[in-house]
């Protein structure tokens, strides 16, 4: 007698939903569906803000038509599904970036307000005149302004990391930089001017070795690569939700516990104290101590349902869509006469940065829309990088996971066009 099989029951609560294909996520964007001068639009400027899945714009219809009132504060039944909403959105931020704990994650405005923040409290309390601050050639005005802000308020001193011709960053002259001297290192894990990838495991070790603390600006990385901010031992790790598919107004600073817990407050005000009398304030703990007022609650909920729609996405399926558009546009663009590519750094995602030959950045913007293409034509933010290259402005394409290898063919039918209207 044979004996009898096993009876495997599996625990369907344990089991994640299949992931879809990812031809299948382009009609999660309804203005995806929408045409621009009579084409189908073709939205190649993810970098300077994401389209938006449906389920984020219902979540966000749904705390407003369903349970909408401030936060923290009502003990009523909608002051109570709103709080755990946003807080469901601050564990789900968490555990996206593999945060330790949800109270190492601060709300902000976007990314901008959180290296604001940083530089506002960590920087003015912990750093002297003479102290010096790694920067890099890569970096956004967002990672350059507070800094100098603080150079003019308390003397540090900003050093900069120059950037290769190929985009990619100098690491002997990285290395150099640092000293006992070297109190922060602000840099970029990912350009949006370029798309170069740095290897910010690497310099944030080394910048440790040398005693100085880091902060990553992750609003490029966050949504082209896989982030795991205990992995890299990441001081501070900041990003914007916009970029990731959620909504603006809401951004993350990610802390570490100890350090969260000795910086002061950034703004002062209604939820952010234990108790206030005329003479004496005290403070509550991280993350409280940073959301003075009342927050972005709508736009957290939003950024926690864009992470729910990524975790029911096969990302790594994703990501290689991203890199296959990246290298097919590349390929179409060296073919054409007259374009160069400055994205060109051995590590780089989802950015192509180009210009063509005597036709400026703006005018093939114009042209490109008239085509229903969206591409950013400008200086990107990092004008200090641009000087470097020696241009004012490139034309930049960016891929998101819901682009098509229609829109990269479309992308190259456009330069050629503006090829033949201005040469
Ligand atoms: C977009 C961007 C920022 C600024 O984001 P905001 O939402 O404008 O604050 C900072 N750094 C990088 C690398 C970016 O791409």
């Amino acid at each position: 007698m044979k004996p009898a099989p096993d009876i495997i029951i599996s625990d369907m609560s344990q089991m994640k939903p299949t992931p879809r294909p990812v031809g299948a996520l382009r009609a999660d964007f309804p203005a995806l569906a929408q045409k621009v001068n009579g084409r189908p639009v073709a939205y190649l400027d993810s970098a300077a803000s994401a389209q938006k899945p449906q389920a984020v714009i219902d979540a966000m219809t749904k705390v407003m038509t369903e349970h909408y009132a401030n936060v923290h504060r009502g003990v009523y039944t909608f002051g109570a599904k709103t709080s755990a909403a946003y807080e469901s959105a601050r564990e789900k931020t968490a555990r996206f970036l593999n945060a330790a704990s949800e109270k190492q994650i601060v709300f902000t405005r976007n990314a901008t307000e959180a290296i604001n923040l940083v530089a506002a409290t960590w920087g003015e309390t912990f750093l002297q005149a003479g102290d010096e601050i790694i920067l890099t050639e890569l970096e956004h005005h967002a990672n350059i302004v507070p800094w100098h802000m603080l150079r003019v308020r308390k003397g540090v001193v900003i050093k900069v990391v120059p950037v290769r011709a190929d985009g990619a960053l100098d690491m002997q002259a990285f290395e150099s930089l640092l000293s006992s001297k070297t109190k922060l290192l602000a840099v970029t894990h990912m350009s949006n001017a370029l798309g170069t990838v740095n290897p910010v495991a690497d310099m944030i070790a080394k910048a440790h070795a040398a005693g100085a603390k880091v902060l990553v600006d992750g609003s490029q990385a966050v949504v082209h690569l896989n982030v795991d901010v205990q992995a890299l031992d990441a001081d501070f790790y900041v990003f914007t939700g916009h970029k990731l598919y959620g909504p603006s107004g809401i951004g993350v600073l990610y802390g570490k516990a100890d350090i969260l817990a000795a910086m002061p407050p950034y703004q002062g005000g209604g939820e952010m104290i234990e108790d206030v009398t005329f003479e004496r304030v005290t403070y509550k703990e991280p993350p409280y101590r940073f959301e003075a007022g009342t927050p972005a609650i709508v736009e957290a909920i939003g950024l926690g349902a864009a992470i729910d729609w990524l975790n029911g996405i096969d990302k790594d399926a994703a990501l290689a869509h991203e890199a296959k558009l990246l290298a097919e546009a590349e390929e179409k663009l060296r073919a054409i006469d007259g374009v160069r590519i400055f994205s060109t750094a051995p590590e780089r995602a989802s950015i192509l940065s180009f210009e063509l030959t005597g036709v400026h950045p703006h005018d093939m913007a114009t042209v490109f829309d008239q085509m229903g293409l969206c591409v950013r034509a400008g200086h990107h933010c990092a004008q200090p990088l641009m000087r470097k290259l020696g241009v004012t402005a490139t034309v930049r394409a960016s891929f998101a996971l819901y682009n098509s290898m229609e829109d990269v063919e479309r992308l190259a039918e456009a330069i050629l066009k503006a090829k033949r209207l201005f040469e």
